[in-house]
């Protein structure tokens, strides 16, 4: 027997499966199963990204303050208040670790994104589910699941797998009827794509338990490279510093990621192709008997009549070189998750679900 064991809830962290982006025999795949955008980054991010790679030698400024600056300037934010991570996933990863450990319960919606568990079993806290009222976040329900041991509550606004968001309104009485030592944690991954929404910058603004994430990985296009930032009150921040690395972020990505933010009708014009091609997809698989709930982020979930039949359609996708996401670990068996491709894939998918209705499976 080793005496070299992980510590305590490790073992309880299912290994993470990446979606595929081939299939074996099939020529012409898109994917569109981890909601990157279609029509790529903007060009002046791909041109800065080039240009810093010429300086590999040199490490990357620890302090990401040309960054920072620039994400405060676009959304009108406190510089001093933005913090950088390595994607999203490393800011989520950093506030349970700061503020969660054994004893410590980490809570989050029934179909909440994979990370909150396991940053959460990592930290050595207890993960909490809350259910959700018809794919939608349910604020009651989060605060019936509070506890005295509560440190973190997560949402995702809009939340992934669902597409589904809640207004202001929500998520400042679930801020203001947490337990006092509890912070909630607004996931604003997709809040790009909703027009107008501030991600919860605001209610960061008035209250002192209130953290909002967001990331490049989504609207601006730049996944591959993994910066995510985060926003809160000063002490909030300056202790999630503290577990930060230093140079937790290339100088290739960081230069991108200014250039991607600054390039304002780029992002407008990917907001405003997704917003079309969403809601043409949502209508045209609803005409092939496919619903799906009103989306306001960059995919589509698609129900079907029972698990078998999902299975089945994800099975005659791949069959057409489609790539879409089961759901089933989400406790969405019945359902697939579709990411809104560019135009001719939309055309693509909505055919395939249509053959496939028709009984071409
Ligand atoms: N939050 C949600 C809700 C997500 O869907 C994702 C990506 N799938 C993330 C956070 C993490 O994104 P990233 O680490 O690429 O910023």
């Amino acid at each position: 027997m080793s005496h070299i064991v992980p510590q305590p809830g490790i073992l309880d962290i299912e290994l993470y499966v990446s979606g595929k982006s081939t299939i074996d025999g099939v020529t012409d795949v898109v994917k569109l199963s981890s909601n990157e955008n279609p029509l790529g980054p903007s060009e002046a991010a791909v041109e800065a990204h080039r240009r810093a790679g010429y300086e590999l030698n040199r490490y990357p400024s620890s302090e990401h303050l040309s960054l920072r600056t620039a994400i405060a300037d676009v959304h009108g934010l406190d510089v001093d208040r933005i913090l950088m991570g390595a994607g999203s996933d490393e800011i989520i990863a950093f506030l349970c670790q700061a503020f969660a450990g054994p004893g410590d319960e980490v809570l989050y919606t029934e179909h909440g994104f994979s990370m909150y568990r396991v940053s959460a079993l990592a930290a050595g806290a207890t993960p909490v589910v809350a259910p959700e009222c018809d794919r939608v976040t349910d604020v009651d329900a989060l605060l019936a699941a509070c506890t005295k041991n509560t440190k973190l509550v997560f949402i995702a606004n809009p939340n992934n797998p669902t597409g589904t968001m809640i207004g202001g309104n929500e998520v400042a009485r679930l801020a203001e009827g947490l337990p006092e030592q509890a912070i909630l944690v607004l996931d604003g991954a997709y809040a790009d794509y909703v027009e107008g929404f501030d991600g919860g910058a605001s209610l960061v603004d008035m209250r002192d338990n209130v953290v909002m994430t967001r990331t490049f990985s989504k609207l601006y296009g730049l996944g591959g490279l993994r910066v995510g930032w985060g926003y809160g009150p000063k002490p909030i921040i300056d202790v999630l510093n503290r577990v930060r690395g230093p140079f937790n972020l290339t100088a290739p990505a960081l230069a991108a990621a200014e250039a991607a933010i600054k390039d304002l009708p780029y992002v407008q014009k990917c907001r405003q192709e997704n917003a079309k091609w969403r809601a043409w997809l949502a209508e045209a698989l609803a005409e092939h008997g496919v619903p799906s709930d009103t989306s306001t982020a960059n995919f589509i979930l698609a129900r079907f009549s029972d698990q078998q039949e999902a299975e089945a359609c994800d099975d005659y996708l791949k069959s057409q070189g489609l790539i879409v996401r089961r759901v089933a670990g989400y406790g969405l068996p019945n359902c697939l998750r579709i990411t809104v491709g560019d135009e001719a894939s939309c055309r693509r998918v909505a055919h395939a679900v249509g053959q496939f209705k028709g009984g071409a499976r």
